[in-house]
């Protein structure tokens, strides 16, 4: 499963081992609903390779808007001049 011959979710057979842990169509679906960020591998079937980041947000201490975890610290800078 974990070379690719299997999809890492189902397990259904995906072909000839690739090195890397893929996944199938649905199962690509699903992950990428749940939030993960999934790629075509070029190989046939998806890899999920890690969480999607402009999925993950948090609220701004300060004036409490919603935005990118990834961004708060320049909106900090920009929205509240900020510097940390
Ligand atoms: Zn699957
Ligand atoms: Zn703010």
């Amino acid at each position: 499963m974990l070379d690719g011959t299997l999809c890492e979710g189902c397990g259904v057979f995906m072909g000839e081992d690739v090195g890397f842990a893929r996944l199938c169509k649905g199962c690509a679906q699903d992950r990428r609903e749940s939030g993960r960020d999934v790629r075509k591998t070029g190989l046939g079937g998806y890899q999920d390779v890690g969480p999607k980041p402009n999925l993950a947000k948090t609220n701004c201490p300060i004036c409490n808007k919603r935005v990118k975890k990834v961004g708060l610290g320049q909106h900090k800078r920009d929205a509240h001049g900020i510097k940390d």
